[in-house]
This record gives C-alpha cells, sequence and structure tokens, in this order.
C-alpha cells in the first residue's frame, strides 16, 4: 500500500469527482522540511513557530526568526506557508518569559493573550514574517483566538509593523493573508462574524475538541471525550466552513481531525478546503481522497447530521459509507 501512495506525491489533491483541495503538513521546525518534501505536500498549513523560542534559552531574535522563516518559505518554493504566531502557554512553557502559575494554564494566560499584553515580543515576530513574505507565500494566523477585538487588536499591530518596514521596502507584506485558528468555541459559534474581517480560518480541533467537551486534552481519565465525531463537533465544523464560504474565504483544518480517516468522507461532504496534517499522513489522505465522491460525502454529512446522536453513531454510518 505504502508503494502506492509513495505514486501520489506529485498528483493533485482531488476528489473522484475532480473536486480540487490542499492537503497540507504541520511543522514544528525546519528539519520537518525534509518530510514534507517527501510527501508532496500541497503547503505548509501549520507552521508551530513556539518551537523558535522554546528551541531557545532567551527570545529569538528577529534576525533568527526571519532566516527560519525565510528558509520554510524558500523550500516550499512558491507553496503556500501558514505560520501560527507564538502559541506559547497551557501546556508549554518558556522558562525566560516568567509567566505566572496558573491554577487552569489551558484557559489562561496563553497564546495570543500573551502576544496582545507583551507586544514587542509580537512586533519582533511579526516584522521577521513580514519580511520572510518576500521570498515566497507566506500566510499569517493567530492563535486562540476568541473575540473579534482580539484580532482586530492582532491585525492593527500587523498594519502597523507592516507600514514602518514599508518606509523603506514599498509594498512589502502586501499580500500576506490574514487568518486565525479555530480552538475557541466562542469564535466558531460566531464564524460568521470573524469571516467578513478574516482571510481564513484554520480550525484547530485537538483545542477545539478540548475546549467544547471541557476535557483537558492531556488528561488520560477523560480520554473518553475527545470526540471528532459527536455531532455537537461536527455541527460547530460545518457552521465554521458554511460560514467561510458565505464570506469566500478558505476553511482549513490543522488539529489531528484533518488527517483522520473516518473524518476525512465528513470534512469533504461539508466543502473544507485545506486539510494541515503530520507529513507522515499526507500521501495516505490523499489517496483516500481520489477514491471519494464530494456529492456521496456531502448526502453522508447530511445523514449523519440527522441521525447520529454519538460519536459512535457517526463511526459507524462512516464505515458502512466506507466499505
Ligand atoms: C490545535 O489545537 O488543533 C492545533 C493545531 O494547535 P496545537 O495542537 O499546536 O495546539
Ligand atoms: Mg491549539
Amino acid at each position: 500500500q505504502r508503494a502506492q501512495w509513495a505514486k501520489l506525491v506529485d498528483a493533485p489533491s482531488v476528489s473522484a469527482d475532480g473536486k480540487q483541495f490542499e492537503i497540507a503538513s504541520n511543522i514544528g521546525t525546519i528539519a520537518d522540511m525534509a518530510d514534507v518534501l517527501k510527501a508532496g505536500s500541497d503547503a505548509v498549513g501549520l507552521f508551530r513557530s513556539e518551537f523558535l523560542y522554546m528551541d531557545s534559552s532567551n527570545l529569538p531574535t528577529e534576525e533568527e526568526q526571519f532566516n527560519a522563516y525565510k528558509r520554510v518559505v524558500k523550500v516550499m518554493n512558491g507553496k503556500p506557508v501558514v505560520v501560527r504566531t507564538m502559541d506559547i502557554g497551557g501546556d508549554k512553557q518558556l522558562s525566560y518569559l516568567h509567566l505566572p502559575e496558573e491554577m487552569n494554564p489551558f484557559l489562561g494566560y496563553r497564546a495570543i493573550r500573551i502576544s496582545l499584553q507583551r507586544q514587542s515580543i509580537f512586533r519582533t515576530q511579526l516584522r521577521a514574517l513580514i519580511r520572510a513574505s518576500k521570498y515566497g507565500q507566506l500566510r499569517i494566523m493567530f492563535p486562540m483566538i476568541a473575540t473579534l477585538e482580539e484580532f482586530r487588536q492582532a491585525k492593527t499591530i500587523f498594519i502597523e509593523e507592516r507600514q514602518k518596514l514599508q518606509a523603506t521596502d514599498p509594498g512589502i507584506g502586501d499580500d500576506i493573508k490574514l487568518g486565525m485558528m479555530i480552538e475557541v468555541p466562542a469564535a466558531a459559534i460566531f464564524a460568521e462574524g470573524f469571516a467578513k474581517e478574516v482571510d481564513f480560518f484554520s480550525i484547530g480541533t485537538n483545542d477545539l475538541i478540548q475546549y467544547t467537551f471541557a476535557a483537558d486534552r492531556g488528561n488520560e481519565c477523560v480520554s473518553y471525550l475527545y470526540q471528532p465525531y459527536n455531532p455537537a463537533l461536527l455541527k460547530l465544523i460545518k457552521h465554521v466552513i458554511d460560514a467561510a464560504h458565505k464570506e469566500g474565504k478558505i476553511a482549513a483544518m490543522c488539529g489531528e481531525m484533518a488527517g483522520d480517516a473516518i473524518a476525512l468522507p465528513l470534512l469533504m461532504g461539508m466543502g473544507l478546503d485545506e486539510y494541515s496534517m503530520s507529513s507522515s499522513s499526507v500521501l495516505r489522505t490523499r489517496s483516500a481522497m481520489r477514491s471519494l465522491n464530494t456529492k456521496k460525502c456531502a448526502q453522508l454529512v447530511d445523514q449523519v447530521l440527522s441521525n447520529a446522536l454519538t460519536n459512535e453513531d457517526t463511526i459507524k454510518m462512516v464505515k458502512t459509507f466506507l466499505k
């Protein structure tokens, strides 16, 4: 089977009925780029930039970050690279930032919440990103956005830094698409409000599931609540995709669910545009995608959303569909 998949390295990510999608890779460091090329990914859908901060004993400088982003963008040779701004906090701590100890780190001071309060860190990162955008197709997305004000504030800061750089380099960063992750239920529920102001969404199902079911993603005792096929979650995801499309925006997914074989027909049926996953899943997913018909997948979504009551119900329906 692996040999069959390997033949698809240069094949388009397309359904059996000819609808084009994008299958992308998630990366943490530049070392992951070898696997991205080997898998023939259509894009880097999630560059977890916090690894630049975690693999260092002090804040990475603008120059260090610029070099890292530039290398990834150049390796992709014109294909999109989505860089997520620093997602520190929660389970990812940085000793040199001296963040406060918290009762509930996952509900606390993390990701965009830190970036908006410690703006010099955020502005340094944005400048490095804007400068790197000259070398390919770089996109930026913000993690853990819960309210429209947060997105607007982040966007304003981005525009300010871009203007400063444009004083000496006219037009730099003008084509950067700005998006947000959908990881917080409030953002998913109000996707229609965000869709007007973003260029794209990327659904982070690892956190979205954690927050939707109020179950720590790292706690074995409650791991039964990790339910990607639960109708509550599926409805939320469909709502986000529909809201993006109503405004002509791209809907992507970069959580584990994007590379899941059971989820694939459901996500294709909902019309999800981009699937970003571990590079090791790209070819398997492309192969499966090429055997699926989007109209039949859409019927499956209807059937699941009107009949499934549990995670297990959905699994059974999808398995029958795939047979
Ligand atoms: C997610 O939450 O689904 C996601 C992609 O981000 P991370 O796993 O890095 O939190
Ligand atoms: Mg996340």
